[in-house]
């Protein structure tokens, strides 16, 4: 067994999940972390207090044997419920049955449980310690305490899970170019809360359509879309929801720029998103008090330093979250790390080189494919166009399986490689356009006709695993 000592920055979901599936490899590891430990001192998250959970972040999960612990405590999304300007609401499935679900999770319970599964396979872990630098050609970094007390500590090999403002990468930059480029969506977020449904007023409850607990229905992710902007709820296990708005940060209105305050973008939301302001009974102090969260993509040439530092994670590849897939991917980061440092312990600058060539064109896929589904979830789910093609689309899936999967359902229920995955769904949204472009009305085309279309000009798609 190999016997390796890695230090490793950040003890977040990659960091955490990483650290476990090092330690049952048998290496040493040694994490040291920003914040405070979350299991002692609360959790202190803040930016999306839950996440959507897919195929790949629980693939990864099932390797660290937490599969199952994490889906007992997770509420299934079939789809996105959509809401109108009307007050109407439908629900768009993500897949074809309950197989093919995502999963809401929260951020802090995740992450408890997998410092407890690291603590428990052997890492040490050592919170209140921020990186502030690094000596690459000496071996070492430094870190400081709470109280700012600063000491130095010997690290042949760091890893960086330390997130997208990682200090780990500031270190390397400063060393070497990695050719950093953030490029910032020139949007942000806001994240406001609908409790549970006992704490609402029932005249409240009778028209949101809510079950048990929930104030609104439970097992779907709810989206507002509006053309530039949106709201989304995420279902959280014990009944409230997590609201998130997604606006431009500057300009016209609507931008958070516009809405300056509480009582502005109450108003605001009365008229752009009707019924959910009164599910919202801490507006104000939401509003007033919760930050606006920017969101940006990060692009780096170079994701290591020889054998000696590596990054991965949001630390590596920071994308926009409009695809519910940032930490699914940095899960999957963790999997293929894991596996190439087990098979070449001895050769970290090779293992760190071909983990970069194996994970970087995926997560620049997984980078474009969120910034497209921004359109597609504030703008297009309630474009005519878009959902004549996805139901021209489902009937291909029933009829030809072998040649046409949605591109949403390859990233989302498959382990394909997102880079596969975008690559494919630019050759299917080109054949689905050409069809709907001779014949405009689903209803119209000739079925048989387009699945010889598909079988002619694409290859079959590869054996898919599910779960
Ligand atoms: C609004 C929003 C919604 C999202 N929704 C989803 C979703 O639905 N599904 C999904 O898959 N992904 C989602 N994401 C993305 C997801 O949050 C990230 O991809 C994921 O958290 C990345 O994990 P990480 O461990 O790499 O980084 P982080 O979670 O950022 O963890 C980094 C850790 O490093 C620590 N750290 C930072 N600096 C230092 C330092 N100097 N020294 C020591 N420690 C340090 C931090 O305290 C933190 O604990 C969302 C993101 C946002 C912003």
């Amino acid at each position: 067994m190999a016997q390796q000592t890695i230090t490793l920055i950040g003890a977040g979901l990659v960091g955490a999940l990483l650290a476990q599936q090092l330690a049952q490899r048998g290496f040493a590891v040694e994490v040291f972390e920003k914040r405070p430990d979350p299991r002692l001192a609360g959790f202190l998250g803040g930016r999306s207090i839950n996440l959507a959970l897919a195929e790949r972040g629980l693939q990864a999960l099932r390797t660290a044997g937490l599969a199952d612990d994490v889906l007992q405590r997770a509420v299934m999304m079939r789809g996105r419920m959509v809401h109108d300007r009307d007050g109407n609401s439908a629900l768009q499935r993500y897949g074809v049955d309950d197989s093919e679900v995502i999963w809401s999770v929260s951020r802090g319970a995740l992450n408890m449980l997998l410092l407890d599964t690291a603590e428990a396979a052997g890492v040490t872990f050592h919170f209140g310690q921020s990186l502030v630098g690094a000596d690459f050609d000496g071996g070492s970094i430094r870190l400081a305490d709470t109280s700012g007390v600063e000491r130095e500590l010997p690290a042949d090999m760091l890893i960086g899970a330390d997130g997208a403002g990682s200090a780990v990468r500031t270190a390397m930059n400063a060393h070497t170019s990695l050719g950093e480029r953030i490029a910032s969506l020139g949007h942000g977020y806001k994240e406001l809360e609908i409790p549970p449904a006992s704490e609402l007023p029932a005249a409240v409850l009778q028209l949101s359509g809510g079950r048990d607990q929930f104030a609104l229905e439970p097992h779907a992710l709810h989206i507002w879309p509006r053309g530039r902007y949106m709201c989304i709820a995420l279902p959280n296990t014990e009944g409230s929801f997590t609201v998130t708005l997604f606006l431009p940060a500057q300009g016209d209105a609507p931008s958070f720029a516009t809405l300056p305050d509480a009582e502005t973008a109450a108003a605001f939301f009365s008229e752009q998103f009707p019924g959910l302001l009164s599910l919202i009974p801490k507006f104000t102090e939401d509003f007033d008090q919760n930050p606006v969260g920017t969101l940006s993509t990060l692009y780096l040439d170079r994701w290591h330093l020889d054998g000696r530092a590596l990054l991965l994670g949001d630390a590596a590849h920071a994308i926009v979250p409009f695809h519910g897939q940032g930490m699914n991917c940095g899960f999957e980061d963790t999997v293929v790390l894991t596996r190439l440092l087990a098979e070449a312990p001895q050769d970290p600058a090779g293992v760190f080189a071909e983990f970069q060539r194996v994970r970087q064109p995926n997560a620049d896929a997984i980078a474009t494919m969120a910034l497209e589904n921004y359109i597609e979830m504030r703008d297009s789910v309630a474009d005519p166009h878009y959902l004549a093609k996805r139901e021209l689309g489902a009937l291909l899936a029933a009829r030809i399986p072998g040649h046409y999967m949605a591109r949403y359902r390859l990233v989302t229920f498959t382990h394909v490689p997102y880079a596969y995955a975008l690559e494919r769904g630019r050759a299917q949204d080109a054949l689905l356009e050409q069809l709907l472009r001779d014949t405009p009305r689903v209803a119209d085309i000739d079925l048989d006709a387009a699945a010889r279309l598909f079988q002619s000009s694409l290859p079959p798609l590869p054996v898919l695993r599910h779960g």
